[in-house]
């Protein structure tokens, strides 16, 4: 899996493409930049909304949900998508901004703007209404970028978003101060409407802390039109986010089901959107708590479930780790596929007989990765490629020449099929360099003669740790199966 460095990067590029050109999140777009507030900035998890039918916890008198997009108050989050899908509201240009909201919006959003003006802030709207349309091309164009499971994480589908009710408005700084990321919340626009917008209408729809409950990380800079007196009435209630209001908040069990891959961690964890330390930070999983393995690993990083997010941790600071048996079945089998075409040495260990150079690739020719003292013991994967075997050693893994190489483990079957047809008389091979023949299999024994490189040499027996014993010109002798093809 490539790292996820995107959204960090693209964020930045967004957020400087908006704001240095002052141009609009479409032209942002369009130089392949993503520039809406859900996709580029929020990267949220679209995975780790919980379905609206697993432990609710309702609040008391929740309000009841409506789902109707021409009404002020309509619900929607990723699982409640609009209906009709393709909803279209009635818009209006917020003037000087190119930027649209519902008819109702824009006369509260003017409102809203004018008081924060005469109390000294600046407010400047970044998004406003994307249509159905829109919505897919973004999130198509994520998907062409990153793959669909990606996709669904930065951006909301087509028919999920807030954004295409119209109600929702992504608000900034002038000077382009932490936007679209959480330090918004520290800045004059960001306090001044975390303070206000309510009284206008706006509520804040992605609280922080809560990305389980909304399906999106804190978005300090998104607000939601609802109306003044629902607005009110919400900030009143102290409910933590619309979802608990409307009674729907819902959390996955975190436990973990019998027989399921689990793990427990060890200090506060940090679970991140990709198997690294340098991806974003989803959340923190408290110390002692169960998480659930979905089988996937990266080195010592563990892609886990927690309170209905998923994410990637450091194998550093689990303990009891044990792996979900199905998918450590299918991981067995794809390993096997993909070995099918070449010859298997089965994970044997095996020491080095020379200072060994590890090559990034089956060949001399090859970078080098690194050098291995003589002596080392070294684990082969299994794969082999023309006398060429796949190691890993001090965690790296690259191509050695089996030339140089000793067995300490035999390997248990699948020998190579050069191996296993012996007897069939006049086996040829040619060789790829000019090659010495040796008295026996080993760079220590004595040269007798040298073959010139494109020469045909007769098999004679079965490769002994990356040797053939050949004949050429009526001579028997041992050469480096390296070079012969
Ligand atoms: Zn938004």
């Amino acid at each position: 899996m490539p790292k996820y460095t995107g959204p960090k990067i693209l964020t930045a590029m967004a957020v400087g493409a908006i704001l240095s050109l002052g141009t609009l999140p479409g032209a942002a777009v369009a130089a392949g930049l993503p520039a809406t507030v859900q996709s580029a900035a929020s990267v949220t998890s679209a995975s780790t909304l919980a379905p609206a039918n697993t432990n609710s916890i309702s609040v008391a008198a929740a309000r009841s949900i409506d789902r109707n997009p021409n009404h002020l108050d309509v619900f929607v989050n990723k699982s409640y998508p609009l209906k009709p899908a393709k909803y279209a509201p009635k818009t209006k240009t917020v003037s000087g901004t190119g930027i649209s909201l519902r008819t109702e919006a824009t006369t509260a959003y003017n409102k809203m703007v004018k008081a924060a003006k005469k109390s000294g802030v600046r407010v400047k709207l970044i998004s406003g209404y994307r249509s159905y349309n829109r919505q897919a091309q973004l999130f198509n164009q994520y998907t062409r970028l990153y793959g669909k499971k990606y996709a669904e994480r930065i951006s909301a589908k087509p028919g999920t978003s807030e954004h295409q009710t119209g109600l929702a408005a992504d608000v900034g700084n002038y000077n382009g101060a932490c936007a679209l990321q959480s330090c918004f919340e520290n800045t004059p626009v960001g306090k001044w409407m975390k303070k206000n917008a309510h009284k206008y209408g706006f509520i804040l729809r992605y609280p922080k802390g809560q990305e389980s409950i909304t399906g999106y990380a804190y978005e300090p800079w998104h607000f939601r039109y609802v109306g003044t007196s629902l607005a009110k009435s919400y900030k009143n209630s102290g409910a933590k986010t619309f979802e608990h209001y409307h009674g729907v908040a819902t959390t996955k069990k975190s436990s973990p089901k019998a027989g399921k891959g689990t793990a427990k961690t060890t200090a506060n964890l940090n679970m991140r959107s990709g198997a690294g330390a340098s991806n974003r930070v989803i959340f923190t999983i408290p110390q002692g708590k169960n998480v659930k393995l979905t089988g996937s690993k990266k080195a010592d990083w563990y892609q886990v479930t927690y309170s209905s997010k998923t994410g990637w941790v450091s194998g550093t600071y689990l303990s009891n780790i044990s792996m979900p048996k199905s998918e450590t079945k299918k991981k067995e089998t794809k390993k096997k596929e993909s070995k099918k075409s070449s010859p298997k040495t089965n994970g044997s260990s095996k020491k080095t007989t020379a200072n060994l150079n590890m090559r990034s690739g089956a060949g001399a020719s090859n970078r080098v990765i690194l050098t291995i003292p003589k002596g080392k013991t070294v684990k082969a994967t299994g794969k082999t490629k023309s006398g060429w075997l796949q190691v890993t050693y001090k965690s790296k893994t690259g191509w050695v020449s089996g030339t140089y190489l000793s067995n300490t483990s035999a390997p248990k079957k699948s020998k190579p099929k050069t191996e296993s047809s012996p007897k069939k008389k006049f086996k040829t091979k040619k060789t790829t360099a000019n090659l010495n023949m040796r008295s026996g299999n080993s760079t220590k024994k004595k040269v007798f003669l040298t073959i010139p490189k494109g020469k045909t040499v007769e098999i004679t027996g079965s490769k002994k740790s990356g040797w053939y014993p050949v004949k050429y010109k009526s001579k028997k002798g041992w050469v480096s199966a390296t070079y012969l093809k």
